[in-house]
């Protein structure tokens, strides 16, 4: 069997029809409707890349280390594509921009963008008859929202007029938010049927997931919205944490929804199983989810880790320890969410409370002191963090190119 894994970014899980959410997405929907739904799945970090390595490693990011486009991926760390290689399927990936995700990371096998879509497409018709495995960063979906392959110039320019309208007041505000709704859905009812007809889907695993969702700057403590950061990355909030994830079988299956807590690590055993693709190491943090997909067993995780990092994606010196570069986790728990601020040592702590039944919203209420327990559980964490292998030249270089995509000031 086939699998066309498909990441898109900035999605959160409650924008979504099927999760109850206010986007028009018949196509989506229908994938939901043929497979199992996890619209409480939380995210490992709160932006791209730490979060999309834990993803194929099954591996937390503070673990691994990785905080920048550029780092090479610890060696000797297995990732689904060394699986899905040794299991003898095609490994293909389309990340937004060749030169940024992956660009280090040999055994992704980078095939084409993901904004070429007529390539996309092509590798797709041409392998329909092979077992693959094909990872898709669809990037249309993060900000500025536009459907379009732009370069970085105009990149930056559109840009920063949906970051001024953010920063403009709650009519502007609520205009970005509508176009972040129609982005989401040009992903659903534009690309995402051009991209199924090119599989076949008797024989293709098909599987959406988010590597974070998105904030508008609407917190109290936030002091605006300056940079893309702000809106994902800065903050391990509810609305930047909680994304989809959706797994349809080849041939199709019963709709099921698991509402449990679930984690984006999980992914790489479950689709490791679902593909048998072999194991992956016994020290990973993820655990397979196929009993769920197969038959709707309860999503099994105790809680969820959820880290940030400091902004070494300016700083282009090395992170002198690992709390230098990691500056802040998230334990989240089905009904709890604690966060730990790492250089202010300081704790904030909320209760979780699920919206109308149907829709995957959690309010998230500041509540009193952790319980030492749920403390102690972060502090561990933060005790297992390393920091990867950084390389000054290499991260010059690539300092160069995001500030022309309007990620450095
Ligand atoms: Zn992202």
């Amino acid at each position: 069997m086939s699998l066309l894994w498909i990441v898109a970014d900035s999605v959160c899980a409650d924008v979504l029809g099927c999760c109850g959410g206010p986007c028009r997405t018949p196509t989506v929907d229908r994938l939901a409707e043929q497979g199992t739904l996890f619209p409480r799945a939380v995210s490992a970090a709160a932006w791209t890349l730490p979060s999309l390595a834990a993803m194929l490693t099954g591996v937390y990011p503070h673990r691994l280390g990785l905080a920048r486009w550029e780092q090479p991926w610890p060696a000797g760390r297995e990732t689904l594509f060394d699986l899905a290689a040794r299991a003898g399927r095609v490994v293909a990936s389309f990340p937004f921009d060749p030169q940024f995700l992956f660009s280090r990371v040999p055994a992704a096998r980078v095939a084409g963008s993901s904004q070429d879509t007529g390539r996309l497409l092509a590798w797709l018709r041409e392998h329909r008859d092979r077992p693959y495995f094909a990872f898709v960063h669809y990037w249309w979906t993060h900000i500025p929202y536009l459907m379009w392959p732009l370069d970085t110039r105009r990149w930056r320019k559109a840009t920063d007029v949906v970051l001024s309208a953010l920063c403009a007041g709650p009519r502007e505000r609520e205009g970005v938010k509508r176009l972040y709704r129609h982005a989401v859905e040009r992903f659903s009812e534009s690309w995402l049927p051009r991209v199924l007809e090119a599989v076949d889907l008797d024989r293709t695993w098909v599987v959406i997931a988010a590597d974070h969702g998105e904030s508008w700057g609407e917190r109290s403590g936030t002091d605006g919205v300056r940079q893309v950061f702000d809106l994902h990355g800065n903050d391990l909030a509810e609305e930047v944490l909680r994304v989809p994830i959706l797994v349809r079988p080849p041939r199709g299956g019963p709709a099921r929804r698991i509402e449990g807590i679930v984690r984006t690590v999980d992914l790489a055993p479950t689709l490791a199983e679902l593909l048998d693709l072999g194991a992956l190491p016994p020290d990973i943090d993820g655990a397979s989810l196929a009993r769920s997909v197969r038959e709707g067993a309860p999503a099994v995780a105790a809680d969820a880790v959820s880290v940030r990092n400091a902004d070494f994606v300016t700083r282009l010196e090395t992170p002198g320890s690992p709390s230098d570069l990691w500056t802040g986790y998230a334990l989240t728990k089905p009904r709890q969410r604690l966060v730990w601020d790492v250089g202010r040592d300081a704790f904030d702590f909320f209760e979780l409370e699920a919206q109308p039944s149907g829709t995957a919203t959690v309010a998230e209420r500041r509540s009193g002191e952790p319980p030492a327990a749920l403390v102690e559980r972060l502090r561990a964490e933060a005790r297992r963090a390393v920091v990867g292998e950084f390389d000054a030249a290499e991260s010059a270089r690539t300092a160069e190119r995001l500030k022309a995509l309007g990620y450095l000031e």
